[in-house]
């Protein structure tokens, strides 16, 4: 059997991994600031992840929902600590598509409504919900298409507003990444997450902040949407969360009534993902990773903006975007093979950093002085 061709890859294989760094096959070290997809959030193989999912799978690796598991508690009064959400309900899952399709559905058995509202550029999964409000035609099949997806244009207040006006109380609920990921990178504005926030208030429409990508601590923050000052109604998290582990799962504000037999799952909140979950926690914790997120993060998008030929860098913490000019297109493969430095990257032309939140400023000047090497050696007249 051959594998099913789902991306593009790199010839490269990855035998071992530790903190911000990897080791191919042939022993040859790569500074990773892709993280797997955003997903790497305390750093590879970190010590007490690995013996605290370690010891967990010699007690017990799995056991079914319908018995009680302490872990998931324990998991659900950690993260409302350390997301200040305390009040939240936590419900647990595998993906991140999982998570936005139990958020949209949530959303619909608490109103009763139909419609959702989401933004062009927009990521939310590969599932029928999820990917009927994420705006990339080409993944959508005959079978996930429907007309209660509104699209609007992303940090449009005046659009958002007259939508309102007009179906207002036909709205479930508004989906948004605080800053879109596989779109390029893109900051919702305060005030448009305000606006939503105001929006939905008033017509009785739920708030759903994908923090799939943009959460958990990413951007300095625990949830980006919190840089508005507002708080969502339901939060989807996925990536980070479990450090490479499966785990996902929704927070669910206190005013809206889930009964449990709404939403279920095999092996949303086994132990293992309960223990990986707990792990990654208590190291953003002890480690401060919040405080690295920002402090580095900004370190490295100040670096950025000193360097002209990149154009339009932005983000928040560690989740970074800049535009690359036609004479710079061969910059992330550059980085990639002579550099050994894993980027990520997004159409046109952007490339996307989404490192550990433990990455450290040594770690970033590597990067920063191998873009400025590649760029004197690219754009000769530099
Ligand atoms: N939402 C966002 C913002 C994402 O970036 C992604 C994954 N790229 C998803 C949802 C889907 O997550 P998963 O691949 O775990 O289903």
């Amino acid at each position: 059997m051959k594998l099913f061709d789902v991306y593009p890859i790199n010839d490269i294989t990855i035998t071992k991994a530790k903190g911000s760094y990897v080791w191919d096959a042939a022993g040859e070290q790569y500074l990773d600031l892709y993280g797997g997809h955003a997903v790497i959030s305390i750093g590879h193989t970190h010590p007490h992840y690995v013996q605290r999912v370690t010891d967990q799978l010699n007690k017990v690796g799995f056991y079914s929902n319908s018995i009680r598991i302490p872990l998931q508690e324990e998991l659900a009064a950690k993260l409302g600590k350390v997301s200040g959400k305390e009040d939240y309900q936590l419900f647990l899952c595998n993906s991140g598509a999982e998570a936005n399709e139990n958020a949209l559905k949530l959303a619909s058995f608490f109103n009763g409504r139909k419609k959702i509202i989401a933004f062009t550029k927009g990521f939310h999964g590969r599932t029928s919900l999820a990917v009927a409000a994420t705006d990339n035609p080409s993944i959508v099949a005959p079978v996930n298409q429907t007309n209660n997806v509104i699209f609007l244009p992303f940090n449009d207040e005046e659009a958002l507003q007259a939508c309102f006006r007009a179906q207002g109380s036909e709205i479930s609920s508004v989906i948004i990444e605080g800053i879109q990921g596989v779109g390029g990178i893109n900051v919702a504005s305060v005030p448009f997450l305000q606006q939503i926030r105001h929006l939905c208030d008033e017509h009785g429409a739920v708030f759903i902040a994908d923090s799939v990508q943009c959460g958990y601590g990413r951007t300095g923050k625990f949830f980006s949407h919190d840089f508005a000052g507002v708080n969502a109604d339901i939060y989807t998290m996925a990536k980070g969360m479990g450090n490479g582990f499966p785990v996902a799962g929704i927070i669910i504000a206190p005013h809206i009534q889930a009964k449990h037999s709404m939403l279920g799952t095999t092996f949303g909140g086994n132990h293992l993902a309960c223990a990986a979950a707990l792990a990654v926690l208590e190291v953003i914790e002890q480690e401060n990773l919040l405080n690295n997120a920002a402090e580095v993060g900004n370190y490295i998008m100040q670096q950025l903006k000193g360097i002209s030929e990149l154009k339009n860098v932005r983000g928040r913490g560690l989740m970074i975007g800049f535009d690359v000019p036609e004479e710079l297109k061969d910059l992330k493969k550059n980085l990639l093979w002579k550099h050994k430095i894993f980027t990520g990257e997004a159409k046109p032309n952007v490339i996307r950093l989404l490192p550990s939140l433990a990455l450290r400023k040594k770690d970033a000047n590597e990067f920063i002085e191998a873009v400025k090497e590649e760029i004197a050696a690219l754009v000769p007249t530099h």
